[in-house]
């Protein structure tokens, strides 16, 4: 009898609450709420990306604020082109860069357009991301060689996200020189999910990256966050390099373009937010860790391959890659400026159709 006294109570209290809860929304949709105007705060988006981006991103800025999105996520599993038939891969010309020293401990061994890097510590290296399939053995493993690196002292693989310009050679190093392999757990999950997509280029599955993991070996840390966006796995960096025995510290963005499903506000406005608070969390890393060098796996985000080039005559000039800590905090506004800019679009979008 009480149990059923109590239900009835439970549900005339309900009943309250639903009708204080329509009465509230029926009074709410008699206002007129203040009319947003979507124009002008995607405008001020842009311009903020814009001035942040000055000489220094202006790669950034046209891939995240002017060039259009590919639009949804991709689920093929069809094995590339390139991997069924390696004469279809690229020519070599149009992407062969030669390797290069950029700090005493720091070497790029990447090509025109993608980039992978060597940590150079005593006790071996840690190498950070691997190109295609069909060239990492000639930019990474030839371009360690010609620095005089050896491949066989690579302890640690990191791989950014798995997407085949980076993920593509790491199959081949893990089975060749047995490295640990640290990738952001929802990119494992990917790399089982699709096996044509990466054939010869999934690693076993291996270390699962956690924010702040550290990777230490010999006398260098590579500090691992996580910022999903590009990839729900992608992992950023944070670590020091020597130029000349002086520490300089390094943010290295792992994904930059918007890759996900960024077309209909659901799940687009969500998707850029997580890109957003990604962009802030490595900036804020950035920050705290003194970063004056911003590196990336795109020579378009971080003109590595220009730079490079660049190196070669230095002489007693700055290093061209240590642009100062604000430099390195105006590319986490560019890539966030461009976001809230497209993410404003799709909120508009909802704001249009909500309209009577
Ligand atoms: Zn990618």
């Amino acid at each position: 009898m009480i149990v059923r006294r109590r239900s009835l109570f439970k549900i005339l209290a309900l009943a309250v609450l639903l009708a204080g809860a329509l009465a509230t929304g029926d009074a709410l949709a008699q206002q007129h709420p203040a009319k947003r105007n979507f124009e002008a705060e995607t405008q001020a988006a842009l311009e903020s990306a814009k001035s942040a981006a000055g000489f220094e991103f202006l790669g950034t800025l046209a891939r995240n604020c002017l060039l259009p999105q590919s639009g949804g996520e991709d689920s093929r599993n069809d094995v590339p082109e390139y991997v069924k038939d390696p004469a279809k891969a690229p020519p070599r010309d149009t992407w062969y860069a030669e390797p290069a020293k950029v700090f005493d401990n720091f070497y790029f061994v990447g090509g025109k357009i993608h980039s992978s890097w060597a940590l150079t510590t005593k006790d071996g290296i840690i190498l950070i991301d691997t190109i295609y399939p069909y060239n990492s053995e000639e930019l990474v493993l030839g371009g360690m060689k010609k620095l005089g690196l050896d491949p066989k002292n690579i302890k640690y693989l990191l791989i950014s996200h798995a997407h085949n310009d980076h993920i593509g050679g790491a199959e081949m190093i893990q089975k060749r020189y047995g490295p640990r392999v640290v990738m952001g757990g929802a990119d494992w999950d990917m790399v089982e999910k699709f096996p044509n997509r990466y054939k010869t280029m999934a690693p076993k599955r291996d270390i699962v990256a956690t924010d702040g993991m550290k990777i230490t070996l010999g006398e260098s840390t590579v500090t691992i966050w996580l910022t999903p966006g590009h990839t729900p796995g992608t992992i950023s960096y944070t670590f020091a390099v020597l130029d000349r025995g002086k520490p300089v510290s390094a943010a290295y963005s792992g994904g930059t373009a918007f890759n996900f499903i960024n077309n209909t506000p659901d799940p687009g406005i969500r998707n850029f937010q997580i890109y957003i608070d990604s962009q802030r969390h490595l900036a804020e890393k950035a920050k705290a860790t003194g970063a004056t060098v911003l590196l990336s796996n795109h020579s378009e985000f971080d003109n590595a391959y220009n730079k490079n080039r660049m190196l070669a005559g230095r002489g007693s000039s700055p290093h061209p890659y240590d642009i100062g800590a604000e430099w390195v905090q105006r590319y986490f506004k560019v890539t966030e400026g461009c976001a809230r800019a497209a993410q404003l679009k799709l909120e508009q979008k909802v704001a249009e159709t909500a309209m009577p």
